[in-house]
């Protein structure tokens, strides 16, 4: 692989994706074996001028056998430390900031117990709440990053011997990184495009969508009150400009938890806790999920919608162009962040406070007032097909095309 291009890679990542103060701890989550690439993040961190960076370590094949061979109670049993170490930094004046480096195996728990699964998860939640609260408000600047790794390479090119050369490649293109290229000047002029879609989807004061294509979607989704489209870049309390998603192609909003009615069919698998579940569709009534259907791994989309009583209400609708990058590579990642940036995609579960006005400073009850959802999770299904067509009826009565066929129809 490309040094040069790798180099980009991290820079991008580090200077665009979660953008370190001097007054800040970089905090980076990395899998093992991306550690070549983590140790050059590193080096970007303390180039952009970060305070401290302080690296931590995860294995996927770690992380499977104790999934195996641990006893539930013992998995569920998530020792406080875990989320202090994490808070202790957040806490420290000047405070921390997160690179989340993945490199997951799409089948990590495939053959495992699927409800042992969703019960360790759920508790692993529970146990970071007061840490996730940080990120899911936009408080710190953090940032998701993927790197190949071998099992999640031969899971998107099967069969292929340079199976991780290819998904680098990929991930190269999709985001924007090429030979002699300069990736950061090339991503400001994507953000300002994509703010500009999210600023005319804030004047249209858009009060519901309509979803329709050919598989059978047909789907009216309300909005929150007051809600607000996002996109691109978000923004902490103090004005730290950072991507949550690397790459990102989404302008997304709040719904409303209980304006959501209709068919949704899904355009790609989901990768769920390690497992992929695939051919789905549901149906709401009053924003709650009351009939779902998959092909395959079906007792997994219920595991996922019985999490909790927002597990089958939504928190986001997202519009992304069937032309994004991601979409024309016509590859499926079994990976969220790229699958999610192919297509227009809703989530089961929470919402973003940030997504309505005045959002992050409001309280949960203030939130679900406004009809923005809550859950210990929040996943994203690939809805929008090629041919989808979406309408908005505006709070002043109009109707406006908002996508014709795929396509952004402003
Ligand atoms: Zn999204
Ligand atoms: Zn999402």
């Amino acid at each position: 692989m490309k040094e040069e291009l790798l180099r980009q890679y991290a820079d991008f990542a580090v200077r665009i994706g979660t953008n370190p103060q001097p007054s800040q701890t970089l905090i980076i989550n990395a899998p093992v074996e991306s550690a070549p690439f983590a140790r050059m993040c590193v080096e970007a961190a303390y180039a952009a001028g970060a305070k401290n960076v302080v690296v931590r370590w995860n294995d996927d094949a770690v992380a499977r056998q104790q999934m195996m061979h641990t006893a539930t109670e013992v998995l569920e049993d998530v020792k406080p430390s875990v989320e202090r170490s994490l808070l202790d930094y957040l806490e420290d004046e000047g405070g921390a900031c997160f690179l989340h480096i993945i490199a997951e195996d799409p089948d990590v728990y495939a053959g495992i117990d699927t409800a042992k699964i969703a019960r360790v998860m759920k508790a692993r939640s529970e146990h970071s709440k007061n840490y996730r609260k940080y990120t899911m408000n936009d408080l710190v600047q953090w940032s998701i990053v993927a790197v190949p790794g071998k099992a999640w390479a031969n899971k998107v090119f099967p069969g292929a011997p340079d199976a991780e050369e290819k998904l680098w490649q990929a991930i190269f293109d999709v985001c924007r990184v090429q030979d002699g290229g300069d990736v950061v000047s090339a991503w400001k002029e994507h953000i300002a495009k994509m703010t500009a879609w999210r600023d005319h989807m804030n004047e249209l004061q858009v009060d519901s969508l309509h979803l329709t294509s050919a598989n059978g979607t047909d789907l009216t989704i309300g909005l929150a009150d007051n809600a607000r489209w996002e996109g691109a870049q978000s923004h902490t309390p103090e004005g730290y400009a950072f991507l949550a998603n690397i790459p990102t192609e989404e302008v997304f909003t709040a719904p409303h938890r209980d304006r959501v009615d209709g068919v949704v069919h899904a355009v790609k698998p989901y990768v769920y806790n390690g497992t992929v579940i695939e051919g789905f569709w549901v149906r709401f009534e009053h924003g709650k999920v009351v009939e779902y259907h998959a092909d395959k791994n079906e007792d997994v989309l219920g595991h996922l919608l019985d999490t909790d009583e927002g597990a089958r209400h939504i928190g986001e609708i997202a519009l992304v162009p069937a032309s994004s990058p991601i979409n024309r590579k016509n590859i499926l990642f079994y990976n969220t962040l790229f699958d999610e940036n192919a297509a227009c995609h809703i989530a089961f579960g929470a919402g973003y406070p940030g997504t309505v006005e005045g959002g992050t400073a409001m309280t949960k009850e203030q939130l679900l007032a406004l009809g923005v959802n809550d859950s210990l999770v929040h996943e994203d299904i690939m809805v929008g097909a090629p041919d989808m067509d979406i309408t908005a009826a505006t709070k002043d009565g109009r109707t406006v095309q908002i996508f014709k066929n795929g396509e952004w129809a402003f």
